[in-house]
């Protein structure tokens, strides 16, 4: 057996690829091939480099491409860095390196290692967030949104994680935890960016619809969006004035107004309480101190915690409001189960018909009034399903879904939409991102930059460690903070030297941008990496939109994959694209597990990396069996056994090399060109479905039959050796290179050469089994031609011992049943 040199050859096909660019996308269209734009979600270049389950994906989409590219299609195949945001700073901070260099360097390590498994990105359109003429894009991106009206200044209390010391978004939270660092995160008033998001949460919504996305990907997405219908209602607040309230009525959202005749008291958030106090409200001590108290446990409470489990509290606060259904004037409590930050802050409580009302009202001793009768047989004193209006005026008798409209608009409210979904918290108190194109004058007002300004360039600091007054470390930097300029007619800002005349102060913007704004719209950018003029040409992104194809983790679908659908909604309302959505097809990927079907991690230190298997190994092995494992969207354990039988198959794939026949008139047996031309439809088939572990199996079943062949003494012809290697060259990328060239001697890549095509009739078998049933029972089986007729199916079984044994000439049979190629059921 001839053994494979790996590194040696994996660097020269390497090399020559490179040399002859054979991994270069062209955007010339003229050869009218039809385009597939086929993406990677873009890593995150840490610094401890890839581990062997980073590169799945990858691996993948690789095969995937190099197969389209020899099916004739023109295929876009591009890798960039997502290099902006905490975890490269936090390593910065721990190393005590520049971000930036910081950055360069694990760059470079990753593009060592991602080149040294064969993958065929098309590294003349590489991008890398932090690269300012990257970022310059995502600036004039949030500078179209500022002055759409999209993104403003806002002061209200975010998500702030006293550990991170930064401000977050809702998406950046597990639970009520931050997802980075697992720290509860606090509420905290602060200067902030927001982009209104949510007046694209119908179109999120709706427009999944449109994509092949896997199903719980969209479920996931559309649970974030959260969308409910409901009413707004506004209660009255008896004697406001008198109370020293500034308003006079409480505003409600529910989605059950069919029980309004049911509200018995209302309940409002211990923060509304405290807005009250601030605006007035001359609260008895005692329920200052209640609130205090249940101020303490919201806070106290983990993102775990089981809200249904929570010992209802409240407090009477002795102000009334009237029941806008019936007039009748209802009590208002401080409770602990209304949440600081819901909605309004008040709700209706229908005790009857909902759970956390009942358990408060029976503890509190409140009026339980039951509005809904339910359809079937009921005895509970609590009943939250839909019914029939009882106990509720003219509307008696009206059925639960109709009566919630007809009495809202009996009662003036209005029926609105409401989403989970929250607006954007979009900036972050930390050094490492995106400076804002903004500027501000002595009173605060914010101006954007003017294009010519742009990019605005992240300075060099010598300290780049956080700050814990809610200040970016930017801040500090006075020669940077401070501008002269002026306000063009355009009301934005240019520029000027000092000593200028018109030069009036001005101070930057000292917050950035979180990492997902860069990653919000980079795939449009690989379409035109180079362009100055604009993020990217409109009519070559008409021709290489949208994204065919999307392969990443699932854990994105409610973060970035959240904001790059919004992103690209309004560069699309306003014309810079010529699609709506970013992402026709989406596909995840499973985790590749330890070898102890652990997590792979350095805490565990169970990390395989992939420079050691690639040594031992060979990047082809490594990037087969990653296909082989298991099914693409299911997790897998590493298992360094299979890895070495997957090495040893492309070894027996090598060493067949010498038995080909290379004449003119080689002929395969008829098994052979069987067996060749079923694999090389299966194969295609599969990589077409992303199942490249059944592909695998197939090319190992077809290598098998010719081993058999050739054990028998036989050759295999040059045409079928050829068809073979083909449909294994996406997976081993280079051995197959080597045979190509070297054994076959072509000139050109192999990489470039057709798909081959698979003649159905040669499939056929020539002989199938088929089972022989008596009275519907199994009997045996029998070999047949395919495809054959009733008459010669029974002419066969007739000849059988099975027929002989259990029919022979005494009985007679009453229905003879073919059920074509598969089996024969005789009735006797
Ligand atoms: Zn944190």
């Amino acid at each position: 057996m001839s053994k494979l040199n790996y590194s040696e050859i994996e660097k020269k096909w390497q090399e020559y690829w490179k040399e002859n660019g054979v991994n270069t996308t062209s955007n010339d269209f003229e050869n009218g091939k039809p385009k597939f734009y086929i993406l990677d979600m873009f890593p995150y270049p840490s610094g401890e480099g890839l581990h062997v389950g980073h590169p799945k994906g990858y691996i993948a989409t690789d095969v995937y491409s190099r197969m389209k590219k020899m099916q004739g299609f023109n295929v876009l195949h591009p890798m960039g860095w997502d290099a902006f945001g905490l975890p490269a700073e936090q390593f910065a901070i721990k190393n005590k390196i520049n971000p930036n260099i910081a950055t360069e360097k694990n760059v470079k390590r990753y593009k060592e290692q991602i080149e040294m498994l064969g993958l065929n990105y098309d590294w003349n359109r590489e991008i890398n967030t932090t690269d300012p003429k990257y970022y310059k894009w995502t600036q004039w991106m949030f500078k179209q949104m500022y002055k759409a009206g999209l993104a403003h200044e806002s002061f209200e209390p975010i998500n702030w994680c006293p550990s991170c010391k930064t401000g977050l978004a809702n998406e950046d939270l597990d639970g009520n935890a931050c997802e980075r660092c697992g720290t509860q995160v606090e509420k905290k008033p602060l200067r902030q960016w927001v982009i209104k998001i949510t007046d694209y949460a119908d179109r999120l919504l709706e427009d999944l619809d449109k994509l092949n996305w896997e199903p719980h990907i969209k479920e996931l997405q559309k649970n974030w969006i959260g969308k409910s219908e409901g009413s707004e209602i506004d209660f009255e607040i008896v004697d406001a004035e008198k109370n020293n309230l500034k308003e006079n009525k409480l505003r409600i959202f529910t989605t059950r107004a069919d029980t309004l005749f049911g509200c018995t008291f209302m309940a409002i958030s211990y923060s509304l309480a405290k807005e009250w106090i601030e605006n007035g409200w001359q609260a008895s001590e005692e329920i200052q101190n209640f609130i205090s108290e249940i101020e303490k446990e919201e806070k106290a409470r983990t993102a775990d915690f089981d809200m249904t489990k929570l010992e209802k509290k409240g407090i009477d606060t002795e102000i009334k409001a009237i029941n806008p259904a019936n007039g009748a004037e209802v009590p208002i409590y401080i409770a602990n189960y209304i949440l600081s930050d819901y909605g309004t802050g008040a709700i209706m409580a229908v005790p009857a018909h909902d759970e956390r009302d009942y358990e408060f009202a029976k503890k509190y001793n409140l009026e339980i009034i039951e509005v809904i009768k339910s359809k079937e047989e009921n005895t509970e004193e609590l009943y939250i399903g839909e019914g029939v209006e009882i106990n509720s005026g003219e509307f008696d008798g009206m059925n639960s879904e109709e009566a919630r409209i007809k009495i809202t608009e009996k009662v003036g409210g209005k029926i609105v939409s409401k989403y989970k979904l929250k607006d954007w918290v979009f900036a972050r108190q930390r050094y490492w991102g995106e400076p804002f194109p903004i500027v501000f004058d002595e009173n605060k007002k914010s101006y954007v930059v003017a294009d010519k300004g742009l990019p605005v360039v992240l300075p060099n600091v010598e300290n780049y460690e956080p700050t814990d007054t809610g200040e970016s470390p930017l801040a500090n930097i006075h020669d940077w903070v401070e501008v002269y300029g002026f306000i063009n007619e355009e009301g934005e800002f240019e520029s000027l030297d000092k000593s200028d005349e018109r030069a009036k102060k001005f101070f930057r913007e000292t917050n950035t941008m979180p990492q997902w704004a860069g990653s919000s719209w980079y795939y449009l950018r690989y379409i035109d990496p180079k362009n100055d003029e604009i993020f990217v040409n409109k009519d070559l992104e008409k021709k290489w939109s949208p994204v065919d194809f999307y392969v990443g983790g699932a854990e994105h679908a409610t973060r970035h994959l959240i904001y790059a659908r919004f992103w690209h909604k309004f560069l699309f309302d306003k014309g810079f694209v010529n699609y709506d959505e970013p992402f026709s097809k989406l596909q995840t990927v499973g985790l590749i597990m330890a070898e102890d079907g652990k997590k792979m991690s350095k805490r565990y230190g169970n990390v395989v990396n992939p420079d050691d298997v690639v040594k031992e190994f060979g990047a082809d092995a490594m990037r087969t069996y990653e296909m082989f494992m298991g099914p693409f969207d299911k997790s897998v354990s590493w298992n360094t056994n299979s890895m070495a039988g997957v090495s040893r198959f492309l070894e027996r794939v090598y060493s067949l090399t010498s038995k080909i026949d290379f004449s003119e008139e080689a002929k395969d047996d008829r098994e052979v060109e069987r067996v060749i031309n079923e694999t090389i439809k299966k194969v295609g088939e599969d990589i077409e479905d992303f199942k490249f572990n059944t592909a695998i199996a197939q090319l190992m079943i077809c290598l098998n039959t010719f081993e058999d062949e050739v054990k028998k003494d036989k050759l295999i012809s040059r045409k079928t050796f050829e068809s073979f290697i083909k449909i294994i060259s996406p997976f081993a990328v280079h051995i197959s290179e080597e045979i190509w060239q070297n054994i076959f001697d072509y000139k050109t890549s192999i990489h470039l050469a057709d798909w081959p095509s698979y003649d159905e009739a040669k499939m056929k078998k020539d002989e199938i089994e088929m089972s022989i049933q008596i009275s519907g029972k199994f009997r045996g089986t029998f070999s047949i031609k395919p495809d054959s007729g009733d008459e010669e199916v029974l002419e066969v079984v007739k000849s059988t011992k099975v027929y002989k044994k259990y029919i022979g000439d005494n009985l007679e049979p009453k229905k003879i049943i073919v059920v074509k190629n598969r089996l024969i059921n005789i009735v006797v």
